[in-house]
């Protein structure tokens, strides 16, 4: 096992890192930005270390300023997080050769998961049913045009190396065709260097459905059910709850296994999501993210694991410590992503804490890396904190989500809770009738007119 772990990351999920490595008797390194200097994972972790200047490109995304980090403290594994440097094959790579361990996949895995053409092609070898569309990537728009009429409109024009809800173009009517198709490939071109789209068939009320899977590198894997993240705004999850309101107890057996033969036919190793779109009781693949998710504490709820844990002890070699038969699901967990943003505008909204208080009880848990007298610097995500609930089912889960919002104080700037607060009051959310578009529709109509 590590003697000492450094986290290449901040916020929220850097703390929830330095948990598990205390728990676990590991010494953690942080590391920041001179922005992040009086930041909350600076003063849990064991050790900090200033990687440079505010911008992510010239700090959190440093790859030798990162390595530097780790000659200087001695750590011997790196963990991502998620989002900066958690998917990037190279970084994986130069760990590698400097003699340390990442811990997630293989640079090959993060490779080709990353592509979402080459990701496909891998998933429909390995028998998992995907969204119907182009068979690889589509070259100009001639193509596109014929292919749009010959799977019917609507369709979605996605770059292949896109991510965070980037470089998708949804055309309803060959009209439209044009403008998505250019839009697309110039996103992607501009965010991620890669301007090769593909065509996938738009689905109309999908929900989104992603099963978290977990390997041992060597030929074992497991899968911990679905969790259920459709309530999104501009493809971005903001509310997710385990298990999916929607998934019976077979579908969730059947597509599991599917996904755990799948990452255990790879040699997969660490936590993974397999992310699908559910409709009329068909899963279809659309993506797979390499590392822990955001929404992650959902399913460590329901099931009593700690996912974080886990990742660290296959990374050092030790084998998992369950296998599929030991996980059973135990009531009902939900999570909302709250953002120091305005609403409904939802403009970030960075600012000075000046008071914080985190709500509590039984079935409750904030992860935040908040504190009052905390400045929220501008240059980073807008997320500050992540309330997740657990009741014996969906309903007290609800209820304890609605009494814990109530708890909750952020003054100082205006977050996301008042949109969290306005759903509470929704019939569709008690039901656990929504699909992917119920969201934004919901937003349009309630603030919008
Ligand atoms: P990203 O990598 O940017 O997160 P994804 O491929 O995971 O992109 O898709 C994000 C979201 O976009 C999905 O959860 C869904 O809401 C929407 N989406 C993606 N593909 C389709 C599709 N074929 N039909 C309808 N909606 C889609």
């Amino acid at each position: 096992m590590f003697d000492k772990i450094l986290i290449a990351n901040r916020g929220e999920i850097a703390l929830r890192v330095i948990r598990a490595c205390r728990e676990m008797g590991i010494a953690s390194v942080a590391v920041h930005s001179t922005a992040d200097a009086d930041a909350m994972h600076v003063r849990m972790a064991d050790e900090s270390i200033c990687i440079g200047p505010p911008p992510s490109s010239e700090s959190y995304l440093s790859i030798p300023a990162i390595i530097a980090a780790c000659e200087v403290t001695g750590a011997q594994a790196i963990h991502p997080g998620y989002g900066f440097l958690s998917e990037n094959a190279g970084f994986v790579q130069v760990i590698e050769d400097h003699g340390l361990t990442f811990i997630g996949p293989t640079a090959e895995h993060i490779r080709i998961m990353g592509d979402k053409i080459t990701a496909k092609e891998t998933m429909i070898d390995l028998g998992v049913p995907c969204v119907p569309g182009s068979e690889g990537g589509v070259p100009d728009l001639a193509t596109a045009q014929k292919l749009g009429e010959e799977m019917g409109y609507p369709v979605i024009i996605k770059a292949t190396a896109g991510g965070g809800g980037r470089g998708m173009k949804v055309a309803q009517t060959a009209a439209d065709m044009e403008s998505a198709f250019m839009t697309a490939r110039a996103e992607g071109k501009a965010a991620f260097g890669n301007d090769e789209v593909y065509i996938e068939k738009y689905l109309q009320r999908p929900r989104h459905i992603e099963i978290q899977v977990f390997g041992d590198g060597k030929g074992n894997a497991v899968h911990l059910g679905e969790r259920d993240c459709s309530l999104q705004r501009r493809h971005q999850k903001v509310f997710e709850e385990a298990p999916g309101p929607a998934i019976s107890a077979e579908e969730r057996a059947e597509i599991g296994r599917v996904c755990a033969d799948a990452v255990a036919r790879i040699n997969y190793i660490g936590a993974g999501t397999i992310e699908f779109l559910y409709e009329d009781g068909q899963f279809y693949f659309i993506e797979m993210n390499t590392r822990l998710q955001v929404e992650h504490p959902v399913t460590e709820a329901i099931f009593g694991v700690d996912l974080v844990r886990e990742q660290i002890r296959v990374a050092s070699g030790l084998p998992m410590s369950f296998a599929q038969d030991d996980l059973e699901i135990n009531g009902h967990a939900i999570e909302v992503r709250i953002n120091a943003e305005t609403f409904p505008g939802f403009a970030p909204h960075p600012g000075k804490i000046t008071a914080y208080h985190a709500p509590g009880g039984l079935g409750v848990r904030m992860d935040s890396a908040l504190y009052q007298g905390y400045s929220i610097p501008p240059y980073y995500d807008s997320l500050i904190g992540k309330l997740i609930v657990h009741g014996r089912d969906r309903r007290e889960a609800l209820a304890r989500l609605h009494r814990s919002l109530g708890e909750l104080i952020v003054d100082g700037v205006e977050t996301t809770v008042p949109l969290f607060h306005a759903l509470m009051a929704e019939k569709d959310i008690h039901t656990g009738e929504y699909n992917i578009h119920w969201l934004e529709r919901w937003l349009e109509r309630e603030f919008e007119s």
